[in-house]
């Protein structure tokens, strides 16, 4: 089934302990379109200013991204600044240039409306339930949110958590989002606000996953290559939001499966700046990995 994604299109400049890349693509929409496009058929809405260059756009419609969905705005593209150090679990915001971002309002296409599966990736939380009033049944609503809305709309942002089924969220905000330092009861609150399962991004420590049949742990694969973690939370998302929609199978095996999917998909994104490991990617390569992540925690009874 194809999935609908609301986010943010971007230029980034990414500061890491191994480089720094200068207004390259970025942005919640994009990494998550590029990702979840190796799994199933993704509609993009979002915005861009009269500066986004059209080989970017180019990019997506390659992975068969449809497009309709994406204005293009008087005045310029959102920009984000963020920096890593040692730690590349957290990124330090820099900077954010909201810029045509200030002004958009989500219009979703007559052919999108009947999308089975939303994902309503890091905006504005009002933005993310203009989205939701606009579309008909969906049978997955996921989504993703960060720092910037938990502390600058939280009553939004509850009003969005109501709407949810699935939440996606690294580990430092679900701290924030609940007020709570313990992650299993950070997470039960998160989930008292809506979501039955909330998926926990825990960068190179892997994936925890709370939801009706108690909770699941995912490995992260220890790799030799990271380069910039920007974009991991959202290539996650991508990979385990393109399972679901796949198979449209969300009982709690397939959610974990998906859950396995999505750190395969995040762990080629850090492996280069920007987008530019999923330029390359193949499902190959995609399958391959899988397998090392299925043998990453076996372990027998002797
Ligand atoms: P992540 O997957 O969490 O690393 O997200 C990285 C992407 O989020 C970057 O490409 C940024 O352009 C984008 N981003 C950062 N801040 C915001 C924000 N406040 N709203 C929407 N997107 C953002």
């Amino acid at each position: 089934m194809s999935i609908l994604v609301v986010g943010s299109v971007a230029f980034d400049t990414v500061t890491t302990p191994f480089g720094q890349a200068t207004e390259v693509l970025g942005g919640s929409a994009t990494y998550f379109a590029a990702a979840a496009s190796f799994f199933t058929d993704v509609r993009m809405v979002a915005v861009v200013g009269k500066d986004f260059p059209e080989e970017h756009l180019d990019f997506l419609r390659k992975r068969n991204v449809d497009l309709r969905g994406l204005q293009r705005a008087p005045g310029k593209t959102f920009r984000w600044v963020g920096e890593y150090g040692f730690d590349l679990n957290e990124a330090r915001t820099l900077d954010t240039q909201l810029n045509v971002f200030a002004d958009f309002a989500p219009a979703i296409p007559e052919e999108y409306r009947d999308s089975e599966v939303v994902f309503l990736a890091n905006i504005d939380p009002d933005l993310q339930r203009e989205v939701l009033s606009q579309v008909r049944r969906p049978a997955l609503i996921a989504a993703d949110t960060m720092n910037y809305w938990i502390k600058g709309k939280p009553d939004s942002l509850r009003q969005t958590l109501a709407m949810v089924d699935m939440l996606v969220i690294n580990e430092a905000e679900t701290r924030q989002l609940a007020g709570e330092p313990n992650l299993v009861h950070a997470a039960q609150k998160v989930r008292a606000l809506g979501p039955r399962a909330v998926v926990i991004k825990r960068g190179e420590y892997g994936a925890l996953l709370f939801n009706e049949g108690g909770w699941f742990s995912a490995p992260a694969l220890p790799l030799e290559a990271i380069r910039d973690p920007t974009g991991a939370g959202d290539t996650f998302a991508g990979g385990f939001v393109g399972s679901l929609a796949s198979s449209m199978n969300f009982a709690d095996a397939a959610v974990r499966k998906a859950i396995i999917l999505g750190s395969v998909m995040a762990s080629f994104n850090v492996e280069a700046f920007s987008l530019d490991r999923l330029r390359t990617l193949t499902v190959e390569e995609i399958e391959a990995r899988y397998r090392v992540f299925k043998r990453l925690a076996q372990f027998e009874d002797l």
